[in-house]
């Protein structure tokens, strides 16, 4: 096996594992508090072939009740018919999706608070990217798509400080197919370390 064969096996996951919904940020009409819950629920009202589908929330604090328009006065066959029994039948995947939809929150006018919703989980608890020298792939993986700037989650899944973070990036030991202050919510993959590899490679001989 020559040295290249070898370097593509060394690959590493990181997960961030989902632990609950967002909360949606918007004035309670009774107390005034800002974060709510969705209930479970959705409900589709129906006026002859006309459709409204609404989300219901619960206020954190005072359990007040509120809607979020999903659909508003749609004809029935726009919509898709599995989807329309999903909303019926309040299914848990359908609640969720809509809990964290940010298109359907800027339509809305609420914002989405993902404090607390995720953690990240590596096979690598602890990572000395100043002594290996060998390329590490690091394949991140979104159970949510909670949005996380990316020099967050190198801290937490490396245990480096801002500014190690920053110098690695800076320096080429950690290469990112993003800025370090960029938000990720989907799946990416960056490479740690292999330095002396790359400069072997490009020495002159
Ligand atoms: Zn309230």
């Amino acid at each position: 096996m020559n040295r290249k064969a070898e370097l593509v096996d060394r690959k590493s996951l990181w997960l961030v594992r989902e632990l609950g919904l967002p909360a949606i940020v918007k004035t309670c009409v009774s107390c005034r508090t800002t974060r709510h819950h969705p209930t479970g629920k959705v409900r589709v009202n129906a006026n002859g072939k006309i459709l409204d589908v609404w989300l219901l929330i619960g206020c954190e604090r005072c359990g007040r009740t509120s809607k979020i328009p999903v659909h508003e006065r749609v004809h029935v066959q726009t919509l898709d018919h599995d989807r329309l029994v999903m909303f019926e039948t309040n299914d848990p995947a359908v609640v969720r999706e809509l809990a964290m939809d940010a298109a359907l929150a800027g339509r809305a006018g609420h914002r989405l608070d993902w404090t607390g919703t995720w953690a990240l989980e590596t096979d690598m608890p602890f990572y000395e990217i100043e002594k290996d020298l060998e390329p590490l792939d690091v394949i991140v993986r979104f159970e949510l798509p909670a949005p996380i700037r990316v020099g967050k989650l190198l801290m937490a899944g490396l245990g480096l400080s801002r500014s190690a973070v920053r110098n690695a990036v800076d320096s080429g030991r950690i290469r990112l197919p993003m800025a370090v202050d960029a938000r990720v919510r989907a799946d990416f993959a960056f490479v740690i370390g292999g330095q002396r590899f790359l400069r072997f490679e490009g020495a002159p001989t």
